[in-house]
Formats: structure tokens, sequence, C-alpha cells
């Protein structure tokens, strides 16, 4: 093999008899001879090499050779082959080796899931010294209110253990994603100087029975270690859900991690340092032992902010950065009903981006409304429209600003738009909701039939102005959302002639369980047909209202397209300017 490697061999030039001839006048220097192949190769004298065949085991070359005394070599191949053979099967053994590693490493680490429980993995964060304080909270005054008194609670609990008083051991807060939950909760710990041990209850819930209660256990005697402190449990419905209900697997291993998380709240004395802080946005699903007294028993509200409550939590939030001295965050939060406070720190921050991308020093007016738009539009995109595309799209959003003008009041409509934008058909019209309906959660008869008209209007207008056959489907979206509020009005809310009933045969909520299949079988067709009667008859009335107070404001229509089509955009002032003095209610 070591000769082979020095030398290579081409096919054969020269014949065996030219070989026997070459051996006796010497010109051979070296010939190695391989038996198997029947072949040798061959070196010559002045350096030339050659491959020639021989007869199987070929005595008178070997004859021929010692006689000339050419170096002579025999390379028996059966070993060379052996050994490529068991080079292969090296090769074979050495991958299958690989393969049952890894085969083992991940039962293995299976195994260990299994047996361990996750132990090794704590899944919750540990924080030691939270830097958030009260200050960083914002609009949530009665909320802040109620738990400042925890805060006594861990700072000097002898002021109420002295009176006998037992120090409450959970506090559910209740809200809306982005109200400020987590932060309320980093707060206090913050305040109070303790550590804040946090898990999102999802994390509890894993593929095998038995890992979310270890745990619980887990995290709760690490917090016996740490008391004072609070336990933050973020999203407690996924575990806290009403036992007994629901469909399909997973169901045990849930109930056994909220059994635990049970025994746990009971199991740790009173007065003993530890808090437990859960939030949730759905307290309606939660487990009745849940909220039991001894447990969490105290509930505080995060609402959504109110305008107030946006101004101070712009301003909160503007402090980090630039902002334009003639920036009016009382003015930005009007025009941001119905923003968590997460949506307004996001707000902010796309601001700033903005900002950046202009190479400005200070966020003013432009940035924040072009960030405003982006977040509540979508962003803007260079699709080409027809002009006729145009024409259609800007009567179907102008169509909508003057129903809502006229059922809602101008200062009701934001901003028209046919720019268009990512995820939308065609243009937008930006109206603001109503500040009561958002903070109270109550909304009239009246105003869900003035948003089914509005919504409607897009195709009103089509209507009116192009004619009955030559409708589009740009009000798709519109139609859509106006059949849910209708059918959510007769089914659910008991706004129409069928009377007070509630056929709730949506299935999202599965797990409340009680038997939403049920309910579904105990109403009679005959209903279903009344309702889907109801449906198309509030529908179609509602249309042909739209049509109505349309047809009375059509010179305003059409004033305000050509307004749109120049210059593409139509903001709250401007509308107000053209249509006060004009419209027909
Ligand atoms: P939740 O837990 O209720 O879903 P978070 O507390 O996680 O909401 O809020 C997310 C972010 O939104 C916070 O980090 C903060 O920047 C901002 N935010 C929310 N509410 C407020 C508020 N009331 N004041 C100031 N910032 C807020
Ligand atoms: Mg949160």
């Amino acid at each position: 093999m070591f000769l082979k490697s020095n030398f290579s061999y081409s096919n054969s030039n020269s014949s065996y008899s030219d070989l026997l001839l070459d051996i006796d006048s010497g010109n051979i220097q070296a010939i190695y001879f391989y038996p198997r192949r029947r072949e040798v190769n061959v070196l010559y004298k002045n350096g030339e090499k050659d491959k020639i065949p021989i007869l199987y085991n070929d005595q008178l070359i070997l004859e021929k050779a010692s006689e000339n005394k050419v170096e002579l070599t025999v390379n028996n191949s059966s070993k060379e082959s052996s050994a490529a053979n068991s080079f292969a099967s090296l090769g074979l053994f050495l991958i299958f080796l690989v393969a049952i590693v890894l085969i083992l490493k991940s039962t293995s680490n299976l195994a260990s899931r299994v047996l361990g429980f996750g132990k090794n993995k704590s899944k919750f964060i540990t924080i030691e010294d939270v830097e958030t304080r009260f200050e960083d909270v914002a609009g949530l005054p009665e909320a802040e209110e109620e738990l400042k008194e925890v805060i006594t609670f861990l700072k000097d609990p002898t002021k109420y253990t002295n009176l006998g008083a037992k120090v409450p051991k959970g506090v559910l807060l209740i809200g809306p994603p982005g109200t400020g939950k987590t932060l309320l909760a980093k707060a206090i710990a913050g305040e109070s100087g303790v550590p804040f041990l946090s898990i999102a209850a999802s994390e509890f819930v894993e593929l095998f029975v038995g890992v979310g209660a270890s745990r619980v256990r887990d995290i709760f005697s690490s917090a016996k270690e740490k008391s004072p402190c609070i336990i933050f449990i973020d999203e407690i419905d996924s575990i806290g859900r009403q036992r007994g209900s629901g469909f399909g697997g997973g169901n045990d291993e849930r109930e056994q991690t909220l059994n635990q998380l049970l025994t746990e709240l009971d199991g740790f004395p009173d007065n003993s340092g530890i808090i437990v802080i859960a939030a949730t946005n759905r307290p309606d699903i939660l487990d009745s032992a849940l909220l039991r007294a001894g447990r969490f028993d105290r509930k505080i509200e995060v609402m959504l902010p109110d305008l107030d409550g946006r101004k101070k939590i712009l301003s909160v939030h503007s402090l980090s950065k630039p902002l334009s001295n003639n920036v009016d965050l009382g003015y930005w939060a009007s025009r941001t009903v119905g923003f968590s406070g997460a949506d307004l720190a996001n707000l902010l921050n796309e601001s700033a981006i903005h900002c950046a991308r202009e190479e400005s020093k200070f966020i003013n007016d432009f940035h924040i409304e072009n960030a405003l738009d982006k977040i509540t539009i979508g962003l803007r995109t260079s699709k080409i429209v027809s002009p006729n595309m145009k024409k259609i799209i800007a009567y179907n959003e102008v169509g909508r600003a003057i129903v809502s003008a006229v059922k809602n009041g101008v200062d009701s409509v934001d901003k028209i738009t046919i720019l268009p934008r990512s995820g939308t058909l065609g243009g937008y019209t930006k109206l603001n909701p109503d500040e009561d309906v958002i903070s109270s959660g109550l909304i009239s008869k009246k105003s869900l039939l003035s948003k089914i008209e509005i919504a409607l209007a897009g195709r009103a207008a089509e209507i009116i102005v192009f004619g009955e056959n030559e409708i589009t489907q740009c009000s798709i979206n519109d139609i859509s959302y106006a059949t849910n509020i209708v059918r959510e009005m007769v089914t659910k809310y008991g706004f129409s002639i069928i009377g007070p009933i509630s056929i709730d045969s949506e299935t999202g909520d599965i797990f409340i369980g009680d038997g939403v299949f049920k309910k579904k079988s105990s109403i009679a067709e005959n209903t279903y047909s009344r309702i889907d009667n109801e449906i198309i008859n509030i529908s179609k009335v509602s249309l042909n209202n739209s049509i109505d107070i349309l047809y009375k404001n059509r010179f305003l229509l059409d004033k305000l397209v050509d307004i749109l089509l120049n210059q593409e955009t139509i903001d709250k002032r401007i509308f107000k300017k053209e249509t006060s003095d004009f419209l027909k209610v």
C-alpha cells in the first residue's frame, strides 16, 4: 500500500511479451505483483510506469524477475481487500455506535425529564433587587392604593399581627392584557425591597403528569428560603380553570398542578412573609377554590386607562425620550381611546424609531402621527392602485365617515385615508371609539345599531354611486364585522324581537364546560330559522338606513371624495371644517 501510494500507474501500453523482453534486457527497476488483480505494476529504469495484465499466479514473471535481479514485491491483495472490508465494516460499526449513543442520549433526556420532574430546570425567574417603583406605573390610582397595603404587610407585618390580623396570602390582579399587571407586581416588590419570584402559569404545564406540580413545589420552597418575598404567577387562568371541565388530554396534569398550588397556598403558615400575586384576564373561568377566602381573596381590577390615565402613562414613557416641547400629550391621549399602557408605550417607542429614521433630534407630532397610523392602520405599502379602484375605495371610506358623523357626531371621525396600507383592502377610516363604552364595558342597542350602519355604509355608498350591479367586495371585512354584531345582538344580548334569550352556540367557551352541546340540542329548529331571519332583517334595515343617510348627504359625499382623491388623507380638522355646516342629519 505504501508503494502504491508512491506511484500512479496508467493502464497498459505494453504487452505481456514486451514485459518479458524488458525484464530480460534489464530495463525494469521494480515489479509489483498483484496476483489477485492479475496484474503487475512496472517501474522502468527511465522512470516510466506501467500496468500490465498477467495470468493468475503467473510463475514465469516471478522466475524471470528473480533471474534478472529485478526488485520484486508481491502484494497480497487478499490482505488488502480484507483491510478494505474491515475498514468498511469499521465505518458501519461507528455509524451504528453513534446512532445508538444518540438514541440513548435522547431517551435519557426523556427519562431525566420524566424522572427528574424538571427539577434541575427551574422555570421561574428570581429578581433580588427589583428596580420598578410605583412612579413607573401611571394611571392606576385605585389599584396602587390597594396594593400599598401589601407593601406594609411585607415591610412591617408586626403592625398587623400584633392586632391579631392575618396578612392576606394572595392578591389577584384582573384586567385586559397590557394594562400593567406585571408592572404593578414588580413595583410592589421594588417598593418593599423584597425578592420577586415570577413564573408564567403556562410554564407549569408540561407533557408529563406531575411536572407542573413539582414546579409549583419548587417555586414555593424557594420562596420559603427567601421570605419575605413575592411570588408572581402570570396568566394563572392557564392552570386555574374550573376543574372537572373541558375535553381532551392534559386535563389531569392541569388538575394536579392546580391541586398542588392550592395545597401550597394553604400549606405556608399565615404571616410567613410570602405574598402570592397572580394575574389574569379571564377571572370568569377560574376555579372557585382558588378564589376562596384565605387564598386569592383580594381581587384588584386593573382597567384600561381613561383619558387622564393615558396622558400620565404617555408622560411616564416620554421621560426617557427627547420629546419636542410643543407636543401636547393630552391631545395624543384623546386620540388613543382604548389603548392599554403597553400600547401607549409602544406608540412612543415607534415614534422614537420614526424620529431616528428621519435623523431628527426631537420627537414631534409628525412622528407620533406616523407611529399611530402604523399601529392602528398598518404599514404603508407602495401598492399601485388604478384611478378607478381609488375612486371606489374613496367612496367606501367617505361613506363610512359620513354615516359615523351623522350617528355619533362629527368628532367621531379621526382620519380618512386611501393611502394603501398592508393588511387592508384599500383605504381606512379611523373612528374614535366611545370612551364611555370602553371604560364601562356597557353598550346600548342604539350604539350597536349605529355600528352596523357605519360598517355597511361603504356598501351603501357603492350602491348609490355606482348602482346595484357595479358593487365590489371592497367592504368584505365590514360586512363580516356587521354580521357578527347582529348575531351577538340576537343570540346573546336579547336585542331583537326574538326576545331576551341567550343561545351560546359558539364553541369558544368549550372549556367552561357544562354542556355546550346540550344547549344546542335544546333549541328548536324553528327558533334557528327565526334567528337567521332576524339577522338578515336587521342587516337589511341597517343597510337601507345607511343608504338614506348618504342620499341626503350626496353633495357632501362627492365633495369629500374629491378632496380625498386629491390629497389621499383627510384628517380630523379638515373633516370637521368641510362637514360641520353641510351635514344633513
Ligand atoms: P400586563 O401584565 O397587564 O399584560 P404589563 O405589566 O406586562 O401588562 O405591561 C407591559 C408594558 O406596558 C409595561 O412594561 C409598561 O412599559 C407598559 N405599561 C402598561 N401599563 C402601564 C402603566 N399603567 N403605566 C406605565 N406603563 C405601563
Ligand atoms: Mg403581564
